[in-house]
């Protein structure tokens, strides 16, 4: 039987990246050989997790597991006979996943070397309009900025300085992780191993300060909800010389009270009198522009939809449009007065064929 890879990590088919690496960490931590020494079935257990971890953060080994169930990645092609080989291979990754657990290169967590800033999140809302052609937009948001006054240093300019009691001055703790002992970067002094007398005024003792950014963004014509717009290097400051992460606004696209979007085309509906249905006629329809209208030959039935080409939703680079659709609903009135009864019966007289027979 072919194993769930997903299920080893104990996911979901739909888990994101972080969440496969952060159940892959927590598993690989109580699976690991060294914490369970001498215990085969815990290190067959661990092959498996590497595996799937291995298979299921690779984009394009994942989407191959995901159509086809096939296991790609370094130990592919080997086949059942490679379990000699990939062990003596495995124990040399064994360290690497040490390191990598505990130090952090795989968990984007590094804890004593330089770290990428954090992404910030925004939902901008735009106006259904404003979707389809090319528009600037201010997007308003806080991220924090290394204190100007301390340059990041977190005491008073003239404070007396001297080695950080947390870390002694060595700007890193120790911590006990299971069995393991990692260093991590200190955080009364974050890794400066300094402190001073009085804590800066500017920041209190933080070294950074909340502040708020304007960034104007360039949304594309045919961004539909769920666009992201990346402003890359505008989010969080990295650590210890890390790059910063980058600002991520997702669109959301208000409704239109008429029209509806499907990819690059619209929907929408008008209603006619009876009689322009039945004899012909040219009537405004929603659309994006102002003045469309449609020419409705006579005997146009109710629910019929009709096609006006290049009326759509501009396509990125602006040169195609999508189509516009509209249903035709007709209206058919109460005739509660005689006069309206009569025109009606005589109507009856001239079709008098059966509706439900019509082909
Ligand atoms: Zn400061
Ligand atoms: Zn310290």
């Amino acid at each position: 039987m072919k194993k769930d890879l997903y299920k080893v990590l104990g996911v979901s088919r739909s888990a994101g990246k972080r969440e496969i690496q952060r159940a892959y960490m927590k598993l690989a931590r109580c699976h690991h050989p060294d914490v369970n020494p001498g215990d085969p079935r815990a290190a067959a257990r661990f092959r498996d997790i590497q595996e799937a971890h291995r298979v299921l953060s690779h984009p394009k080994y994942r989407a191959l597991y995901d159509r086809k169930g096939e296991i790609a990645g370094e130990d592919q092609g080997e086949g059942r006979g490679a379990e000699k080989q990939s062990r003596s291979s495995d124990s040399r990754g064994w360290e690497n996943i040490v390191r990598d657990i505990f130090h952090g290169d795989a968990g984007g967590e590094a804890e004593t070397g330089s770290s990428r800033g954090e992404d910030i999140h925004q939902v901008l809302e735009i106006t259904f309009e404003e979707s389809f052609r090319d528009c600037r937009k201010e997007a308003f948001y806080q991220r924090e900025s290394s204190c100007k006054m301390c340059r990041g240093r977190r005491f008073a300019a003239g404070s007396e300085v001297r080695p950080c009691p947390g870390c002694s001055g060595s700007g890193l703790v120790q911590v006990q992780r299971g069995p393991y002992t990692v260093k991590k970067i200190c955080h009364h002094c974050a890794g400066s191993g300094e402190a001073g007398s009085r804590p800066c005024p500017g920041c209190a003792g933080k070294g950074s300060l909340l502040v708020t950014e304007r960034k104007t963004l360039r949304i594309p014509a045919g961004s539909d909800s769920g666009t992201r717009v990346v402003v890359s290097g505008a989010g969080q400051p990295g650590k210890r010389g890390g790059r910063r992460g980058d600002l991520v606004v997702t669109l959301r696209v208000q409704p239109h009270p008429y029209l509806e979007r499907r990819g690059y085309n619209l929907y929408g509906s008008v209603v006619v009198a009876v009689a322009e249905a039945a004899l012909g006629a040219t009537v405004p329809v929603p659309a994006l522009e102002k003045k469309v209208s449609l020419r409705m030959p006579a005997g146009t039935q109710g629910g019929q939809e009709f096609r006006l080409p290049g009326k759509g939703v501009p396509q990125p680079g602006g040169a195609k449009r999508g189509d516009l659709y509209v249903t035709i609903k007709v209206l058919i009135p109460e005739a509660r007065d005689p006069k309206a009864r009569s025109l009606f019966r005589e109507l009856e007289k001239l079709f008098p064929e059966n509706p439900r027979i019509r082909t």
